[in-house]
This record gives C-alpha cells, sequence and structure tokens, in this order.
C-alpha cells in the first residue's frame, strides 16, 4: 500500500488499463477484506470517468483532470460512425422523438417496435444469413446465447484467446470446454480427434453437439482468423463454427460478413454469425444471425430475449442508419470511402510502426495494432508519455493478456486523417525511445 501512494506510482494516464489501475487495486481491496478493516484508498484511475465524448467522431479524447484534448488510439470508432454524422444523427434524434430512448419493455411485452424487427432484417440481410436477432449489449449476446445453444452433454472448444463474453458464456452453458492453442487450425483438429473418431455421424458420438468458437480478429493480437481452415477442420469432423465478428464486421462494402469475403470462405459454413454494434456502428448492442430456425429458437429458448428491456431505439436506429451508410444506401460513396481509408490507414500505420523498429502483432488490413512492450512495468510510463504529448493509447497487461506480454494496443480509425497518423508516429516513436521499446523482440528477456 506504501508502495501505491508512491508518487512515481500515480498520475497515470488515466486511459491506461495497467496493473497500478486494476491489478494492484483488486489486490489492495483483497488485502482490505483480509484484515476487515479500511485502509487508505488508492486513486481510482481504473474506474476514470470521462467528461464528454468528443464531436468529431470519438478521433479525440477529453477528459476530465489535467488531460487535455488528444488523439483518441484507443477507441473501437473504427468507421467513425460513433458521435456526429451527416445521415445517422438526425435519423438517430428522429428516431428518440418517435420511440423514446427506452421501450421499458421486454421484447415479447411490447419492447418490439417496427425499429427492432427492421433492424433484424438488415442485419441478417447485411451479414448474409436468412435471420438474426439483436441484444442490448454485446458482452450479454455471448454470454447469455451460448448456453442456450449448447449445455450439458455438448463439448465446446475455444480458441485459447477468446473474448471474457466467450469464455463466461462457455463456462455459464455446462457444456464440457476444452481449448486450443490459438488459431491454431492443426491444433483444434488434435483436441477434435482426441473428443471424437475421425468421421463419426453427429448422431454415434459421445456429444450432443460440438461447438468450435473463434473470433473474426482478435482484439488484443490484431489477428485475423484462420477462417477457411477452420472451417475445413470443423467440417470434416461435423463440428459448429460460432464467430464474433465484434472487430470484424461493417468493414466491407456489398458484400455479406466482411470476414468471409476477404478470406473466401462460404457465409453458409459458418453456423452462428455473433458480432457487436459497438465499434464499426458506432452504437451499442450485439446481435446473433444464422437459419431461421435457429433464429426463431433463440427468440423462444433466450432468457436474455424474453426477459431483457430491448435495445434502445436511437442505438437501433443508429445501427440501421450505418449499415444504410456502408451499403451506400444513403446514396453517398461515403460508407465505400471509409472503408478503404481504414485499410489505407491501417497498413500505413502498422508498416511505418514497424519501419521504425517496432514488434507489432496482427495481420495486415487489421485495424487493431498491438505493439509489445512485454515487461508489464513498461505500461505505466508508456501511456502517460505518451498522453503528456497529447497521444491517448490504451496499454494492456495481465489478466488481459499473459504476465510477460504486456502491450499498448493502438486502434486505428477511419476518421483519423494522414496528419493525425503521423503525428501519433512521432509521438509513439519518442515514446518508444524512453520507455525502451522499439526491436522489443527479445528485449523482454533482459529485464
Ligand atoms: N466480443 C468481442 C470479441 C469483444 O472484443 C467484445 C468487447 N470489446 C465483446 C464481444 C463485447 O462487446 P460489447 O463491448 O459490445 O459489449
Amino acid at each position: 500500500i506504501d508502495w501505491w501512494s508512491h508518487s512515481s506510482l500515480q498520475g497515470y494516464a488515466p486511459i491506461c488499463l495497467g496493473l497500478e489501475d486494476f491489478y494492484i487495486r483488486r489486490l489492495y481491496l483483497r488485502i482490505q477484506d483480509c484484515f476487515n478493516r479500511p485502509i487508505s484508498s488508492p486513486p481510482d484511475s481504473w474506474f476514470d470517468v470521462v467528461e464528454r465524448v468528443s464531436k468529431d467522431n470519438n478521433k479525440t479524447l477529453q477528459r476530465t483532470k489535467n488531460v487535455s484534448r488528444c488523439l483518441n488510439l484507443g477507441s473501437y470508432n473504427y468507421l467513425g460512425f460513433a458521435a456526429a454524422d451527416e445521415y445517422c444523427t438526425p435519423r438517430v434524434i428522429e428516431s428518440l422523438k418517435r420511440f423514446s430512448p427506452s421501450t421499458c419493455s421486454t421484447r415479447v411485452d411490447g419492447g418490439t417496435t417496427t425499429l427492432h424487427t427492421k433492424l433484424e432484417q438488415c442485419v441478417a440481410r447485411f451479414v448474409g444469413k436468412p435471420a438474426s436477432v439483436v441484444f442490448g449489449m454485446g458482452y450479454v449476446t455471448n454470454s447469455a446465447i451460448l448456453p442456450v445453444l449448447i449445455g450439458k452433454g455438448g463439448l465446446i472448444i475455444s480458441d485459447s484467446l477468446n473474448h471474457n463474453s466467450i469464455v463466461n458464456g462457455a463456462r455459464g452453458s455446462g457444456a464440457t470446454v476444452r481449448v486450443f492453442q490459438h488459431n491454431t487450425p492443426s491444433h483444434l483438429e488434435k483436441v477434435l480427434r482426441e473428443q471424437i473418431a475421425d468421421g463419426q455421424p453427429r448422431t454415434h458420438r459421445p456429444w450432443k453437439k460440438i461447438f468450435v468458437l473463434v473470433e473474426g480478429i482478435y482484439s488484443m493480437e490484431g489477428e485475423l482468423c484462420k477462417l477457411p481452415e477452420i472451417v475445413a477442420v470443423c467440417k470434416k469432423y461435423k463440428a459448429y463454427v460460432y464467430l464474433d465478428e465484434a472487430h470484424s464486421i461493417g468493414r466491407q462494402p456489398f458484400c455479406p460478413s466482411p470476414l468471409c469475403e476477404l478470406l473466401g470462405v462460404d457465409t453458409a459454413d459458418v453456423d452462428v454469425m455473433m458480432g457487436t454494434f459497438t465499434k464499426s456502428f458506432g452504437s451499442c448492442g450485439g446481435y446473433i444471425a444464422g437459419s431461421e430456425e435457429l433464429i426463431q429458437y433463440l427468440k423462444y429458448a433466450c432468457p436474455a430475449h424474453l426477459y431483457a428491456t430491448s435495445i434502445s431505439p436511437p442505438a437501433a436506429q443508429q445501427i440501421i442508419s450505418s449499415i444504410e451508410v456502408i451499403l451506400g444506401e444513403d446514396g453517398s460513396s461515403r460508407g465505400a470511402r471509409k472503408i478503404a481509408r481504414i485499410r489505407e490507414n491501417s497498413n500505413f500505420f502498422r508498416s511505418e510502426l514497424q519501419k521504425m523498429g517496432f514488434e507489432v502483432l496482427g495481420d495486415n488490413d487489421s485495424p487493431v495494432m498491438p505493439v509489445m512492450l512485454y515487461n508489464p512495468s513498461k505500461i505505466p510510463a508508456f501511456s502517460r508519455e505518451c498522453l503528456k504529448r497529447n497521444v491517448a493509447v490504451v496499454t494492456v497487461a495481465f489478466p488481459a493478456t499473459p504476465l510477460l506480454l504486456a502491450r499498448a494496443r493502438i486502434c486505428i480509425s477511419a476518421a483519423h486523417t494522414r496528419e493525425d497518423l503521423v503525428k501519433a508516429l512521432e509521438v509513439i516513436s519518442s515514446v518508444g525511445d524512453l520507455v525502451g521499446s522499439r526491436v522489443a523482440k527479445f528485449s523482454h528477456m533482459a529485464f
């Protein structure tokens, strides 16, 4: 606790998701609990409060305390739809007037407006599936749907780096859970082979159902899923594919699933498509898309659909409108330009970081760029020094990553201009020198 109050541990970038903000605080609470008496409270920058979301599509960040306006490299606002948009915002305001902020009702008890049915049709059309069902929260979509899709007697095989909402859903399902090495189809096959004999029909196996759970773009790794190979393994062993497209949805015009299109996978081979509206669409909520029968079943069987208040109408309208823009149905080419822009921005930023000697994880075309710092103690300094120079980055450490694989996780948006990116690169370059994180490949072994 003395360590906590040491001045060098205070005043870190409020956006920093590092040890001092979360992990140590948790330890502090545990100690307080053990001794059953309050001890001096650490400053709580983990749940720091943002005064407002910036007007410029979340491209910049304005916080309370002493932090001035800064370039936001931490937001999931991939296409710049968050906050004001010339097409979406007037429609959202109109929907607010017409439907109010909340239906205050569950979907089955008067909470399904015309907007909700339009949204579900719109999402299904967008991802290339016959039907979809939407939920008020992306996290809940995973954690509430998985227990309905698969239960006791079923087998879940989950990528080792899947998001916590998937992990929680899998754990809560009562199914047997096995984990395969991150994005490694050969290991997935090995795990499957251990569980079933090759080619056994679905009805003659020790499992009622087998689901393989993967993400489109891994949010801490910036990597695209090896979907074609994973789908091939699942077909061979007759396992269902569940794809979380939280970070990959909405980034390809005129095509069903952006990731399927990009990787040449037939959407029909992905049995359950999940995604969130909190990234590319600048809204909130999540969806499941699949066959008519599947969606119908989920609508009747999922408690989160039956007993939770329906998604807020203005949030629903924001999603519909942003999809219309992406598909060019607003009569402009803005959507196509946004998509070209995010790809251009991401590939430019990634290659510049690599040229500067940073170790950057992930694939081309991915707007998520983890810059490896390895040693978790570098995290506070990295984010603080960036913030001092008016650039906000999210830094991530254990438990979100393995203990010695701490990183700064940069998210690029179509709303960033080339000048923004050049400025950010200059800042990251000088902070990288200060913190010693360039050419970091083996530097973690030196501390
Ligand atoms: N799935 C993945 C892969 C995610 O990264 C997230 C959150 N970033 C979620 C689900 C939960 O989505 P939401 O934040 O919209 O609740």
